[in-house]
């Protein structure tokens, strides 16, 4: 189905960056169009709303002393952005033509639109290891997470023993922020060396909270409404052990939701973030293509910080249309 109007401003996503964007385009009067997404499990657990849909208790986004459900705090900037007269329809955006103005989205429910700005706003999926149990508990708060700057600070994790499981930079990271709430942080890791960087892996060896465990991966997460253990297997001398703790931070990468990009069409970094060449900008590589949130930022990937990326790339849209005379 061919639609002959040609949107003003389409946002492609649903999560803070999407939903942000969509308030300031519609208080612009740019009447934004927001293409929420459909629910999915592979390659990755997506759903309209976002990530914060997989979670439960936020404590750091501003505005709510006493902290928010993640799902509510998703419906409470939908609510606002709907106020302004948004719009919005329940579909992912499996095809872009980037290549001429207006722009032509193929959404997957087969029919096609067009759009004079495209503010993309795709998020970024945590990987997980994949056990049932690990995301049994990560979706009811049993103390599984994908994100220590998140969670971490929670009553549930302090003096606790704690488990990260990675190797790389970010696993780095999430142990050095985990050391200032925990007893101890268990470092699993499938070789028998760090993949960081040495300056932190130097860090981390040297800290006397981090006890890595090399050559091990994660068979299962034991507990009922809590974690109380992980199963392990070193994969050296296929021994099985149980190493109780509170919390375990999957720290293994995120993937950016932009496979439907065509990266010849527009630049992607190598791996697949969309990359904006103006610092402190929203500008892709494609003139009248924005881009907010945690699809384009492997750095902070936080509510917050992605919701203000929206508030942006909605400025940067209405600018662009303004220069572009559409109004
Ligand atoms: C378990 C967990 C707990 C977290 N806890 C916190 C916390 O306490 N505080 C905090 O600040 N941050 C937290 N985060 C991080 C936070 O959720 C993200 O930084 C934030 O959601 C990023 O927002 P976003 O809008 O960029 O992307 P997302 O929230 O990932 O939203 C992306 C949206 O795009 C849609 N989409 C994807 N592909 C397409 C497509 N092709 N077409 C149409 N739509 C598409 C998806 O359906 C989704 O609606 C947590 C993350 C996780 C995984």
């Amino acid at each position: 189905m061919q639609d002959t109007t040609i949107e003003k401003v389409v946002i492609i996503g649903s999560g803070p960056a999407g939903w942000t964007a969509a308030i300031y385009a519609a208080r612009a009067n740019l009447q934004p169009l927001v293409l929420e997404g459909v629910p999915k499990q592979e390659p990755a657990l997506m759903l309209p709303g976002g990530q914060l849909m997989l979670t439960t208790e936020v404590e750091n986004f501003p505005g709510y002393p006493k902290g928010v459900m993640g799902p509510q705090l998703m419906d409470d900037i939908k609510q606002q952005a709907l106020r302004f007269n948004t719009r919005s329809r329940g579909v992912d955006v499996v095809r872009c033509d980037l290549t001429a103005r207006p722009f032509t989205l193929t959404l997957s429910d087969q029919s096609t639109l067009q759009a004079h700005a495209v503010i993309i706003a795709t998020g970024a999926t945590a990987k997980w290891i994949g056990l049932p149990n690990e995301m049994r508990l990560a979706r009811t708060g049993g103390g599984v997470s994908a994100c220590a700057v998140c969670d971490g600070a929670l009553p549930v994790f302090r003096n606790q023993p704690l488990a990260v499981v990675g190797g790389g930079d970010s696993a780095m990271e999430e142990a050095a922020y985990l050391t200032k709430f925990a007893s101890a942080v268990h470092i699993i890791h499938r070789r028998d060396e760090f993949r960081a960087s040495r300056i932190m892996q130097q860090r981390i060896l040297g800290n006397p909270k981090c006890k890595p465990v090399w050559n091990s991966v994660v068979l299962d997460v034991l507990g009922e409404n809590q974690i109380e253990a992980l199963r392990l297997k070193n994969v050296k001398t296929h021994e099985e052990s149980t190493l109780p703790v509170k919390g375990l931070f999957v720290a293994i990468g995120h993937t950016p939701a932009t496979s439907f990009l065509d990266s010849k069409q527009i630049q992607l970094d190598e791996k697949g973030y969309v990359t904006m060449p103006v610092p402190h900008r929203s500008m892709t590589s494609v003139e009248g293509v924005f881009a907010a949130g945690d699809c384009a930022d492997a750095v902070y990937r936080q509510a917050i910080t992605a919701a203000a990326m929206g508030c942006r790339a909605a400025i940067d849209a209405e600018r662009w249309l303004g220069e572009h005379d559409i109004h």
